[in-house]
């Protein structure tokens, strides 16, 4: 794929870019191995000081690079700037938390004794140059989501960006670099797919984390197990949101639209699979419908619109290819399913109800604003369609019977469950999947340790 903008919103090449040399490439990775062993015996102060004024000089640049993002992956202008808002909003709250979240930890006094110590501690050491591997669809703040955190552990970041937000990954380079962190503590390394193995293999690079397809988590993750590297993984997900007859339908319906429609529905949490009790089927299916109509699909560009085009044109030729495919398999097109004439990429909001387990679209994840409805009988019935599938992100559930939420949060078969509403991240909250979906954790004190060396200072 060559690393360039192309507007998905008529197919325009803007610009297109260079892949670095071998050389450049080596020039880079020595800077990081040396801005590490000096950006490492920084304190936390230092470190928050640095961030929060990236956060500040985010905030100037929002309107800005907003714009950037939609014109170079499509998503509606005012969700751009909403995430802008967040990445900030992160970078905050480690600026603030980080200290504490690597503060030492004490055994025991117990078992510091048992052990023949005067003093055990554990402590939380920085772990070197990180590569990060990071996709389109949120392309500031999966890269924020992993950078905070690093930065304030003491870590430097790599990142290899899609080759579709070049210019998004020029622009955080250069928010670090203004926001005063050393030269090398945070680099873009416009590269393709094929130059990660490399990278990877090379010893200064220390770790890796992707978020992205499962074939190219496999692919990072195998490199990485064959040199023995931790890595984290935000692969896929197909997210479960199930309504029972307690739930208020009418909210469950409304959020449902957002849930699936966000980001034009290419968002790894996404709800996608709607599994609703034969109770309130009908009355959830029609409001659900409803406000999937009533989305404004349109320039990504206008402030007012809902819903703009898919990323690229093979992204629409995918989601494309598993509605047709479920529909010639018997599904029921409820609205949408039909590819409109005209330039840019975009695809209606769908919603297909008569799913059986062999269509593709009950086992794999759609990327686009395609929802599937299932009829169920009761909770057993939910729950099982619920895990039916490779991924287990995050599943969401609405009911009032404090019952069936202790089945939910026992049986759910996911890295997250939401009850009476739908999945968001938040900094201070653990984010990340079991089964397809990946491993490891980011965000929260589990995030910031992941890429950590956990020591065991002894004291005889
Ligand atoms: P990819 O997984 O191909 O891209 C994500 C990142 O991984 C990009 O930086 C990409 O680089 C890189 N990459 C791809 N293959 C390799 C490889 N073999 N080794 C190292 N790095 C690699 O996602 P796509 O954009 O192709 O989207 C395909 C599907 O992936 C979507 O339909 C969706 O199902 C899923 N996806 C999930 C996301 C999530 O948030 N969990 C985000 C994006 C996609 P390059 O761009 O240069 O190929």
């Amino acid at each position: 794929m060559p690393i360039a903008t192309v507007n998905p919103a008529n197919g325009e090449t803007l610009r297109t870019y260079e892949a670095l040399g071998e050389e450049e490439i080596e020039r880079r990775l020595a800077t990081a191995d040396r801005t590490f062993r000096t950006y490492r015996t920084t304190s936390f102060a230092q470190r928050a000081r640095l961030l929060r004024r990236a956060a500040d000089l985010l905030d100037e640049d929002t309107a800005d690079v907003a714009r950037v993002m939609t014109t170079e992956m499509g998503k509606p202008v005012r969700q751009a700037r909403a995430e802008a808002a967040k990445c900030a909003k992160a970078m905050r709250w480690y600026a603030e938390h980080a200290e504490v979240l690597l503060t030492d930890v004490e055994p025991s006094a117990a078992d510091v004794k048992d052990s023949g110590a005067d003093r055990v501690l554990v402590r939380y050491r920085p772990l070197g140059p990180v590569l990060a591997v990071m996709p389109w669809n949120f392309p500031l703040w999966q890269v924020i989501r992993f950078a905070a955190p690093a930065l304030m552990a003491g870590n430097v970041g790599l990142l290899k960006h899609a080759s579709n937000v070049p210019q998004t990954a020029l622009y955080l380079e250069d928010l670090f670099r203004r926001a005063g962190f050393p030269e090398g503590c945070f680099q873009t390394l416009l590269i393709g797919s094929g130059a990660v193995e490399a990278v990877l293999r090379d010893p200064r690079v220390r770790a890796a984390t992707l978020t992205g397809s499962e074939p190219a988590g496999r692919s990072v993750a195998s490199v990485c197990g064959d040199e023995i590297k931790k890595t984290v993984l935000e692969l896929g997900g197909s997210d479960p949101y199930i309504v029972m007859p307690s739930a208020d339908v009418g909210r469950a319906a409304s959020t449902a639209v957002t849930a699936r429609a966000q980001n034009t529905g290419q968002s790894c949490i996404a709800a996608k699979r709607f599994i609703v009790h034969a109770d309130v089927y009908d009355a959830f299916a029609e409001r659900f419908v409803a406000g999937m109509r009533a989305l404004k699909v349109g320039d990504p560009l206008d402030e007012d619109t809902d819903v703009g085009p898919l990323s690229s044109e093979r992204g629409r030729e995918d989601l494309e290819a598993l509605v047709d495919e479920a529909v010639e398999s018997g599904a029921t097109v409820l609205c949408g399913a039909e590819r409109p004439d005209g330039p840019g990429w975009y695809y209606p909001p769908t919603v297909l109800a008569d799913i059986t387990p062999e269509m593709r679209v009950h086992r794999e994840e759609t990327f686009g604003p395609v929802a599937t409805l299932y009829r169920v009988a009761d909770l057993d019935e939910a729950i099982a369609i619920a895990n039916d599938t490779p991924f287990g992100l995050s599943s969401n559930a609405w009911t009032q019977d404090a019952a069936e939420v202790d089945r939910f949060v026992r049986d759910l078969d996911a890295g997250g469950v939401f009850i009476n509403g739908m999945t968001a991240s938040h900094p201070a909250f653990p984010f990340g999947g079991v089964k397809r979906s990946g491993y490891g954790r980011e965000l929260s004190g589990h995030g910031i340790r992941e890429f950590c060396n956990i020591t065991t200072v002894w004291h005889g």
